[in-house]
């Protein structure tokens, strides 16, 4: 029997974590059910599947495995300057844009410290604020009823910093909701923050965005030196499982943040499949035009079987099931589909589910009608 280690082993903040829970991994649902076959519409990611510039590059790759990546990550960071219309000393480069979100945290927050987001917001801001012992002060999303259900309240977000407050998460469109803030209330917000207060800006899912008036980070910039916007490699670029993103600001910030990055948290492979990614602009186009179409189709499919949504413009679309959700993850699991409950974000009787292809859509709506005409035990 191993000993037990004292109860205090660790400090009360890192004891209280509660773990992420990511989407059901589809080898689990095959063990467990002994299904074969699975569409995994739970993580948000790019069913058309990776950039093939990505995956030529890769297969092409004459890279010196013993050797270290480049921490300095040159040849990514010059790309992404250029598309970025800014200067390589402004981006941070992340194992995923998570590793940026904890770099963030890591750099500003700390005991004493406060961190403003919004109810409903990306389960990592909660996580990597605790892990620091810093405390989250989540604001109520909006109401039901306002124009933008169960999203971000940027009135109410603005009040909410205080003499605390050291960083602001938003992440625009939001997940798990989909919902967006246009771009004149985030200027009036980013107005009324102190300059001393970071604003996080997270873009994860901004490249599938075609809204009008809808706001490019990257463009207010030079206006608020205390924004920093990330974005990654792991959605439209369909490149989540190498584990690339990215945090463009001052240099001021991404210095602060790279003093604190481990000198090789790109591995050299994600740097040069990430690379030929942004270069795959046809590849980008054709995700943004497929995600249109089928959250059109989920978005109809859903309302015909009487269910309302969250509005969405990101990948996925959030859906009241009107009951609760968990059981009704579990028969579609059965089914053979696997969606995201959300029951941990403060919506337990909402699904959230990825854009898949028109095929994958098709079957989720079809196994949905199934499980909901069941009748309840
Ligand atoms: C998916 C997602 C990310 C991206 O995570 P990676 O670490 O880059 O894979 C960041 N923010 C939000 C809100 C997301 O949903």
């Amino acid at each position: 029997m191993t000993p037990s280690l004292p109860a205090e082993l660790a400090p009360p903040n890192v004891r209280g974590l509660s773990p992420y829970v990511p989407g059901k991994p589809i080898d689990d649902l095959a063990r467990e059910l002994g299904l074969t076959d699975i569409v995994k519409l739970a993580s948000n990611e790019n069913p058309l599947g990776a950039s093939p510039a990505a995956r030529a590059a890769l297969a092409e790759a004459d890279v010196d495995l013993a050797l270290y990546p480049d921490g300095s990550a040159h040849a990514l960071r010059g790309a992404l300057a250029a598309h970025c219309g800014c200067a390589p000393d402004m981006i941070t480069m992340g194992n995923g844009s998570n590793d940026v979100l904890e770099l963030i945290a890591q750099a500003f927050l700390g005991p004493g410290r406060e961190a403003v987001f919004s109810e409903h917001a990306f389960a990592v801001y909660p996580i990597v604020t605790q892990a620091t012992g810093a405390t989250a002060r989540v604001v109520p999303a909006l109401g039901p009823q306002s124009d933008m259900p169960f999203g971000n309240d940027l009135e109410a977000m603005a009040e909410a910093v205080g003499e605390e407050t050291s960083v602001v998460f938003l992440a625009n469109p939001n997940n798990p909701t989909g919902t967006w803030v246009l771009e004149a209330p985030l200027l009036a917000f980013l107005e009324s923050v102190p300059p001393s207060v970071l604003v996080v800006l997270d873009e994860a899912y901004t490249e599938y965005v075609t809204e009008s008036g809808f706001p490019d980070g990257l463009r207010l910039l030079s206006r608020f030196p205390n924004l920093v916007v990330t974005r990654t490699f792991s959605k439209i670029h369909g490149l989540a499982g190498l584990r690339v993103g990215y945090g463009v600001s001052s240099p001021q910030i991404a210095d602060l943040l790279n003093r604190v990055r481990q000198p090789f948290n790109v591995n050299s492979l994600a740097l040069l499949a990430a690379q030929a990614a942004l270069g795959d602009t046809t590849f980008v186009a054709r995700s943004r035009d497929s995600n249109l179409a089928g959250l059109k189709q989920l978005k109809t499919g859903l309302s015909e079987l009487g269910l309302s949504t969250i509005p969405s413009v990101a990948n996925f679309i959030t859906v009241d099931v009107s009951r609760p959700a968990g059981p009704v993850y579990e028969a579609l699991l059965r089914e053979g589909v696997i969606v995201r409950p959300v029951g941990n974000y403060g919506l337990p009787n909402h699904l959230r589910i990825t854009v898949g292809t028109q095929a994958q859509n098709a079957r989720v709506l079809a196994a949905l009608k199934r499980v909901l005409d069941q009748p309840r035990p």
